[in-house]
């Protein structure tokens, strides 16, 4: 077939994306010589992309709808600029043979598959059909048209419990429910089409007998327009939170070479069955066993750069020739898998609070060099704000090394050498799960992250010695440099002061912990730390990010930042955040509202789940809310009843708006 209408050179490419993948395409476009035009939402005037992009377009206000999503405007923005061909990225628009379409019919070359094989793949009940007929290995399931709920309770029944019903349209795990018996398949059914639908506007399902325990092993794919198809090995993403990757490596530490072969084959097949062109990706489940493929994501995958690093293939740069036209660069005999590949999905959120989404502005951002096998794609700097409209990917950090081993300590390293305030991460619990034993030892399946939630949220271990001399150390460093940048001090090194010897003593805590009391005694000889019964002899000097602290002769390094009374360290035992107790009061105990139904962010009420006037438990559940991609149940927070509830299924609702009222019981 004849694709030169489709793929041809160009010089000014438009990106219809944000956040960490817009940077990254934004990145090879340039080294390819290429111009690059950003677009944006009125959310995002200051954002990264915006600041990358040779030029840059407003899209409209902040909702995607009204943005990111919408094919008119972007169809605009490329004619204003002249941009001659658009990248998706993923999410958004970049599965949606609508907007591919679009793109052709304006002239624009879509970087991509054509419309055609994106309505081939992309619903997952259409490329199964396919996939029968390639002879690919499916998991047993039903995904025919009839939606009726008798043939799908048939189905599930014929499948045998436990069954997944699914969205034909999903994504991101959404829309997705296990069901293990056959009284629970209706409302199973209603709930996960009421999210398909909001979700993709599309709500039919299909049912899969659930693998138990399974494992995700994935396929990277690309072809180019003269029939070239190659397989880039597969990755290993079974580290996942409601059906969500968290945790991806290539190559999958659980197959052999054997097997290795036999998923990359099927991979191929798969796209060739409908001759593929551009970046793509084959999705199976495996039960240890075998594999079964489960969809086939039609663009570049959030995971892409394990695959890169241990390939030395530049993915976006493959996207870009085959879009030019190019025959693919290299044969299938020619790609060679080198060492080992582990990357982590950095989000605003907190995972000791069911990983509530995280708003906000980024008064700290510090993460690791890119030196040493570690890779960082981010979509956020310093000063930057989060906004509540989009996923909360803020960045991901990837290390590479020969052995799997290494590969983990490097990006635990880098996790540990990241510090971002101001909005709450999750980079203290994807630490503590790359080093937990069993993620080591490859004991894992896609139940792993829920069943070890409560290890994987621990709170800190307490601060021992090292950690209140640091503090200490903290502060006074920051004062020392405080009083350098007024008059320059002859003092390079804190240790031996002038005149008089002085003491001076502080208290710290963690969290509602107890205070631990710490003091300084400085003056003519050198200062010491004083705990309890213990004088210890230490000095500190200034790098970049903290300081070394010698405490009783041995040197350390920690990092510290101080906002205030709140102080972040690092030290060899792991991180600590402590609260500087003022000597002088002023203390205010924090109270965030807990006895208020209100909206923790902007979000949809798509539940309401108790009646006015009804007794309530505390922890009922009172209503659900939409809150960005996730549904966060609020609940009673005491015994009572249910004075009033203030919204209604469907009600777009502002942070901090009071959606319920409860009068307590009793006492
Ligand atoms: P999405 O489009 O949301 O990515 P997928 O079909 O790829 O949907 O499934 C997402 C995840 O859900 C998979 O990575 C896997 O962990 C889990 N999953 C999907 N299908 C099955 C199945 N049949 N049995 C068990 N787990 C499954
Ligand atoms: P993947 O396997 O690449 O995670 P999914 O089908 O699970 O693919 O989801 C696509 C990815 O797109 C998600 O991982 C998510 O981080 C990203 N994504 C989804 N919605 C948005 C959005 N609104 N903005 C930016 N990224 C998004
Ligand atoms: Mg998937």
């Amino acid at each position: 077939m004849d694709r030169s209408n489709l793929y041809r050179r160009f010089r000014t490419l438009l990106i219809a994306n944000r956040g960490e993948i817009a940077c990254r395409v934004i990145r090879t476009a340039r080294a390819m010589g290429l111009r690059t035009i950003a677009v944006y939402s009125e959310a995002d005037r200051g954002a990264m992309h915006v600041a990358l992009a040779d030029e840059a377009v407003l899209l409209g206000p902040a909702r995607a709808r009204d943005s990111y999503l919408n094919v008119e405007r972007l169809i605009e923005a490329a004619r204003k600029t002249g941009a001659e061909a658009v990248h998706p990225g993923y999410g958004f628009l970049s599965e949606n043979a609508e907007f591919a379409r679009a793109c052709f019919d304006a002239g624009l070359v879509f970087v991509g598959p054509t419309a055609g094989m994106m309505t081939a793949m992309g619903s997952k009940s259409g490329s199964k059909e396919l996939m029968e007929k390639a002879g690919v290995p499916l998991v047993p399931g039903y995904h025919g048209d009839a939606q009726d709920d008798a043939t799908l309770a048939k189905a599930a029944e014929k499948v045998g419990f436990p069954v997944l019903v699914k969205a034909s349209a999903g994504g991101g795990g959404r829309g997705m429910r296990i069901v293990r018996s056959a009284a629970e398949l209706g409302p199973a059914i209603v709930s996960a089409k009421r999210e398909a639908l909001a979700a993709f506007g599309d709500d039919r399902m299909l049912i899969e007998k659930y693998v138990d325990n399974p494992r995700h092993i994935e396929v990277q794919v690309i072809g180019d327009s003269h029939g070239n198809l190659v397989s880039l090995f597969e990755r290993e993403c079974t580290l996942q939170r409601r059906h969500q990757k968290v945790i991806e490596e290539a190559p999958s530490p659980t197959l052999n070479a054997a097997q290795r072969e036999a998923v990359c084959a099927a991979a191929r097949k798969a796209a060739g069955a409908v001759n593929y062109v551009g970046a793509g990706t084959i999705e199976f489940v495996s039960d240890g066993k075998d594999v079964f493929f489960i969809e086939m994501n039609t663009r570049l995958q959030v995971e892409h750069p394990v695959t890169e690093l241990i390939t030395g293939i530049d993915l976006v740069e493959w996207q870009l020739r085959v879009a030019f036209g190019e025959a693919l660069p290299l044969k299938q005999d020619e790609i060679r898998l080198n060492g080992h590949a582990i990357e982590a999905r950095v989000y605003a959120e907190n995972p000791t609070k069911n990983f509530m989404p995280s708003v906000g502005k980024i008064s700290t951002w510090r993460l690791p060099a890119e030196t040493g096998g570690l890779r960082i794609d981010a979509g956020y700097r310093e000063g930057d704000t989060v906004s509540p409209y989009y996923d909360a990917m803020l960045a991901k950090t990837i290390a590479w090394a020969p052995t799997r081993d290494v590969a983990i300590d490097r990006l635990n390293r880098g996790l540990e050498e990241s510090d971002v305030r101001g909005i709450v991460t999750n980079i203290p619990f994807l630490s503590a799960l790359i080093t937990h034993p069993k993620v080591r030892a490859n004991a894992i399946d896609t139940g792993f992250i829920e069943r070890e939630l409560a290890v994987l949220t621990s709170a800190a271990p307490a601060p021992g010695e090292l950690e209140l001399c640091a503090a200490v150390a903290a502060i006074v460093n920051e004062e020392r440099q405080a009083a350098q940048a007024e008059a320059s001090s002859p003092w390079q090194t804190f240790g031996w002061q002038p005149v008089g010897r002085r003491q001076r003593s502080f208290a710290f805590r963690v969290g509602h912990g107890p205070e631990q009391k710490i003091a300084l005694n400085y003056g003519s000889g050198l200062s010491t730390l004083v705990i309890g019964e213990r004088e210890l002899a230490f000095t500190i000097t200034a790098k970049d990010g903290g300081f070394d602290l010698t405490l009783d002769g041995v040197k350390s390094s920690v990092a510290a930042v101080i906002d205030g009374h709140e102080l972040y360290l690092r030290t060899r035992n792991g991180r600590f955040d402590l609260h500087w107790v003022d000597p002088f009061g002023g203390e205010s105990e924090e109270h965030v509202g807990e006895d208020k139904i209100a909206a923790p962010l902007p979000g949809t009420v798509v539940a309401v789940l108790a009646e006015e006037g009804a007794k309530l438990e505390k922890g009922a559940p009172i209503l659900t809310l939409e809150v960005m991609k996730m549904e966060q149940t609020l609940r009673a927070p005491f015994a009572g009843v249910l004075k009033s509830i203030k919204c209604k299924v469907g009600d777009i609702v502002q942070e901090g708006v009071e959606l319920a009222v409860v009068e307590p019981t009793g006492e």
